[in-house]
């Protein structure tokens, strides 16, 4: 069961029979705790949602190979796809 966390405003009975003071905080159900709050007793504390592990956004992947525009061929680093250019199609401007 998920307990709450309030900030008391006024001193009262917590459940468990403590007498708590303004200011303590104490750790209630998460209907006790609508309950203190809402009666004005408690002032929810700000909840840390559980850790969602966010999924990291896919990144492109570098590119395996450079084709060639002009023929077939396809070359692991641009500059070998632009000296096979370069030197096969120099020509075709
Ligand atoms: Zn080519």
């Amino acid at each position: 069961m998920s307990r709450v966390q309030v900030k008391l405003i006024h001193a009262c009975y917590v459940p468990g029979g403590r007498y708590a003071q303004p200011g303590d905080i104490v750790s209630l159900s998460v209907n006790q705790a609508r309950a203190f709050v809402s009666s004005g007793r408690a002032m929810q504390l700000k909840v840390s949602p559980p850790t969602q592990r966010q999924p990291a956004p896919a990144a492109p992947p570098p590119p395996d190979l450079y084709s060639c525009p002009h023929c077939d061929k396809e070359y692991k680093t641009e500059s070998g796809l632009s000296n096979h250019v370069a030197t096969k199609h120099g020509e075709d401007d």
